[in-house]
């Protein structure tokens, strides 16, 4: 009886990874205990940390002159942690296409008020409401920069830039919403972060992917637990890790790799995101504002001509098993979130409600 669920996060987890939780909750391993009741620095957690690691470097092909953090303090904490490991009295660039990108330049500046560097406004696509880039040709780059901050995928908005900004400084991307999504080349990027509570597992866990020659120019003030040479070196342990969400995303990359890796989902993830498009561009009852070429594969907000339909709409969804379909409250609307757990089938359910619900009610 498990329901199709659109949450933006946390999100849906495959049944077959909560299974396999279940089945060893009580009794891990034949010991008699859960995992999350054993000691993180045990032999046994530990080769859970390490293959958790090789899968998601497997998956990603993640070069071996990057580390890879499993860390805490959601993906916000990154917006002060970047900044307090990287600016070092330089300047950071940072581009604002949608809310999230927007709290990070709105945190950075913070440390830049208090003279740790500089903070530049590459770009904002505020004009647009956040429905577009703005064009590489009017980003205003610095020539130096520390570090070029931007959110691969804005979750609020469904913005998605999918093709990484040719920038020469190191590229910063937060790609909370889209990792593994589908297949990227982490040797463009500086650093890639992302919180486990999209396509990874339970919230609480932070993925940290960090070229190695970033390490080790953390500011005097950035606290030990979010310095990434310190927790590099710690292996992600300086203390209690997230032990039960590390061991969840172990499993959900056992899953993934089953699926076929992320080349196979990613062709799942177009498919889906092309038909519930399309049931949008196809009716004028629908509508989704963000231009087609930006339009996020992951997540999909959409409006209705009548909004006086919104309640009823979400009421009907509902009562049909389709949940959590509600738009942001910046934004508006319903958002349909379509992550690497979320089938096709359940977004044809959706399509089909949709198409069902305009003939009744347009
Ligand atoms: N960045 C993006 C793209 C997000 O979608 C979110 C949360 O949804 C965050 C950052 C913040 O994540 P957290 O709540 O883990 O701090």
């Amino acid at each position: 009886n498990r329901v199709p669920n659109f949450s933006a996060g946390p999100a849906t987890i495959p049944t077959a990874v909560l299974e396999r939780a279940q089945s060893e909750l009580l009794d891990w391993q034949g010991r008699g205990m859960s995992v999350m009741e054993v000691s993180h620095r045990s032999k046994e957690y530990v080769a859970i940390t390490e293959k958790a690691e090789a899968k998601l470097r497997a998956l990603m092909d993640i070069p071996d002159n990057y580390k890879v953090l499993f860390l805490q303090g959601g993906a916000s904490l990154q917006f002060s942690a970047i900044p307090l490991n990287l600016l070092s009295g330089g300047r950071g660039d940072y581009l604002t296409t949608g809310a999230w990108s927007g709290k990070a330049v709105k945190e950075a500046q913070r440390y830049a008020n208090l003279g740790l560097g500089e903070v530049n406004l590459v770009a904002t696509g505020k004009d647009s409401n956040f429905t577009a880039v703005p064009a590489q040709s009017d980003w205003n780059i610095s020539e130096d920069a520390a570090y070029f901050h931007y959110c691969a995928n804005e979750t609020i908005h469904g913005v998605q830039i999918f093709e990484p900004p040719q920038v020469d400084a190191p590229l910063i991307a937060d790609m909370s919403s889209c990792i593994l999504s589908q297949p990227i080349d982490v040797a463009k990027f500086g650093m890639i972060y992302a919180g486990a509570q999209k396509n990874i597992g339970p919230a609480g866990l932070i993925i940290v992917i960090i070229r190695e020659d970033l390490l080790g120019l953390a500011s005097e003030w950035c606290p030990l637990l979010m310095n990434y040479a310190h927790q590099a070196e710690k292996e992600s342990m300086s203390n209690t890790p997230a032990t039960y969400s590390w061991y969840l995303a172990g499993l959900v990359f056992d899953w993934l790799e089953e699926q076929g890796g992320v080349a196979a989902i990613g062709k799942i993830n177009q498919q889906k995101a092309d038909l519930l498009y399309k049931t949008i561009d196809d009716s004028s009852f629908y509508n989704n504002p963000v231009v087609p070429e930006y339009r996020s594969i992951m997540n999909v907000p959409f409006t209705l001509a009548d909004d006086s339909l919104d309640k009823v709409f979400l009421e009907e969804s509902e009562a049909a098993g389709l949940m959590n379909l509600k738009g942001h409250r910046d934004v508006g609307g319903m958002r349909a979130s379509i992550y690497n757990a979320v089938s096709l089938d359940w977004v044809q359910q959706l399509v089909d409600f949709m198409i069902a619900f305009e003939k009744k009610h347009a």
